[in-house]
C-alpha cells in the first residue's frame, strides 16, 4: 500500500478552527494519522511531502458543477450543438480542470446529457481519468418537459399541470444511473428575459417528483429564484436549493426549518460573470443587478439561520467557465460576509456533507478519504490565492497524487 507523510505543514482541517502545525499520513486513500509528529513506525516507507510550513487544506467542493456545459478556462465555447461524443469528451475535460483548479469533489449542477456524466464518475472513481469524485445529474428538467438543452420558460399559467410526466423524467433519469434529478422550479432571466420570479412547476408536479425520486432513490435539486418556487422544494424535500435569489421571509424561515437536509448554493460567480464579464451591457430584463443585491441581502440571513450554504458558482458558460469555481470563495467573503476560514469550511466540511459522505469527506482526520490540497501562501488571510493553480502545490484524490509540483 503506498503511503505518503505531509511534514511540515499547517492544517486547517475543514471545520473552521485555527490551522495548527503537524504531520499528516495517508497511506492507500485514507488518511491514517494527524499528529504532531508520526511515529517512526508508521511513517516508514512513505513518500515523504516537505510542506515548508504551507497550508494543507481537505480538497475542495464543488456544489453546483457543470461538466457539460462545454467551457474551461482551457477552452471556451458557446456552441451549444456538439455532437454528443464531442461532448462526452468535453465532460472528461472539464474534470480534469476541475481537478488541476483544487476541486476533488463535484456534485453537478446538470447536464446536456446524463450518460456522460454517469460515465465520466466511474472513469474518475477508478483513476483511469483524471477528475474529481462526481455526483452526477440529469438534465434540467424544465416547465412542460420541453427538450433537453431548450430553456423555455412559460410558467404554470395556460398549461395542465402534468405530474405524470414529471414522475416519469425522475423514474427514467434514475434509470441512467444519475445520482441527481434537478427541475428547474423557476425561470431564469439570464436565459429568457424576465422569467426568474415566475414558477414553472405546479405543487402536485413538484410532489410527484419528490415521490419517484424517494421511490428511486435519488436527490432531487431544484434550480430557485422565486420565493414560492423556493417554498415548494423545501415543502416537497429537494435536497439541494440553488440561488434562492427572491425568498422572501416565509420561505427564508422554511429554509432554516429545514437546515438539517438541505443545502443552499447561491451561486455568486454566475452572477458576477453576468454582471463583468458577459460582454456587452447586460439588458434590463436579464436582472442581473437585482440578482446580485437580492442574493447578497438573502445569504446573510440563511447563515443567520443556520442554513449550510455552498459554494458552487455556475461554472461551465464561456464567461464563466470550469476552472475558474474558487471565485466563489472570494465572493463568499466580498459579498455575504464570509471570513475566509467560513468559506473554506463552506468548500470542504459541507462540501462533503453535500456529497452524502460527511462521515468521510470534507475533513483532514483519521479515517478520512485523502482528499488534500497543499496550498503556498496563506489562504486564511487571502482566500483568492486559491484561484491560482500555481499556487496548488500539491493535489491528493483519493491517496493518489494528481499533482506534485517540485
Ligand atoms: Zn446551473
Amino acid at each position: 500500500m503506498t503511503s505518503t507523510l505531509f511534514a511540515d505543514v499547517r492544517v486547517f482541517d475543514g471545520t473552521g478552527r485555527d490551522p495548527f502545525p503537524a504531520q499528516v499520513l495517508v497511506e492507500g486513500d485514507r488518511i491514517t494519522a494527524v499528529a504532531d509528529r508520526v511515529a517512526a513506525d508508521l511513517r516508514t516507507g512513505a513518500r515523504v511531502i516537505d510542506g515548508a510550513g504551507r497550508t494543507l487544506l481537505p480538497g475542495l467542493v464543488d456544489a453546483h458543477a457543470h461538466l457539460g456545459f462545454g467551457s474551461t478556462v482551457e477552452h471556451l465555447s458557446r456552441r451549444r450543438d456538439e455532437p454528443d461524443e464531442e461532448r462526452a469528451l468535453l465532460v472528461a475535460h472539464a474534470g480534469r480542470v476541475l481537478l488541476d483548479h483544487g476541486i476533488t469533489s463535484a456534485y453537478s449542477g446538470g447536464n446536456r446529457l446524463p450518460r456522460t456524466e454517469t460515465a465520466a464518475r466511474k472513469a474518475f472513481a477508478e483513476g483511469w481519468l483524471p477528475g474529481p469524485r462526481l455526483k452526477a445529474a440529469s438534465w434540467e428538467g424544465s416547465a412542460g418537459m420541453v427538450e433537453p438543452g431548450v430553456y423555455d420558460f412559460p410558467g404554470v399559467d395556460g398549461r395542465a399541470s402534468d405530474p405524470g410526466s414529471v414522475a416519469r423524467f425522475v423514474t427514467d433519469m434514475a434509470e441512467l444511473g444519475v445520482d441527481i434529478v434537478k427541475l428547474s422550479l423557476s425561470g431564469e432571466s439570464a436565459v429568457v428575459r424576465g422569467t426568474s420570479r415566475i414558477v414553472q412547476f405546479t405543487d402536485e408536479e413538484v410532489a410527484a417528483a419528490a415521490h419517484a425520486a424517494e421511490k428511486h432513490g435519488v436527490w432531487l435539486t431544484a434550480h430557485a429564484h422565486a420565493a414560492e418556487s423556493v417554498k415548494t422544494a423545501v415543502r416537497h424535500g429537494v435536497r439541494a436549493v440553488y440561488h434562492c435569489t427572491f425568498a422572501d421571509e416565509e420561505a427564508l424561515d422554511l429554509l432554516g426549518a429545514a437546515r438539517d437536509r438541505l443545502f443552499v448554493a447561491p451561486t455568486p460567480g454566475i452572477v458576477h460573470a453576468n454582471l463583468h464579464e458577459a460582454g456587452g451591457e447586460p439588458e434590463p430584463g436579464m436582472e442581473v443587478e437585482a440578482t446580485r443585491d437580492a442574493v447578497r441581502a438573502v445569504v446573510p440571513e440563511l447563515v443567520a439561520r443556520g442554513v449550510r450554504v455552498v459554494p458552487g458558482g455556475d461554472y461551465g458558460f464561456a464567461w464563466n467557465p470550469v476552472g475558474r469555481n474558487l471565485r466563489d470563495l472570494e465572493l463568499f467573503v466580498d459579498w455575504f460576509g464570509f471570513t475566509p476560514a467560513q468559506a473554506l469550511r463552506a468548500a470542504t466540511e459541507y462540501g462533503g456533507q453535500v456529497m452524502g459522505m460527511g462521515d468521510e469527506l470534507g475533513l483532514i482526520r483519521e479515517g478520512f478519504l485523502a482528499d488534500l490540497v497543499l496550498v503556498d501562501g496563506d489562504p486564511l488571510d487571502d482566500v483568492r490565492i486559491l484561484q491560482d493553480p500555481r499556487r496548488l502545490t500539491v493535489i491528493m484524490k483519493d491517496g493518489r497524487l494528481h499533482k506534485a509540483a517540485g
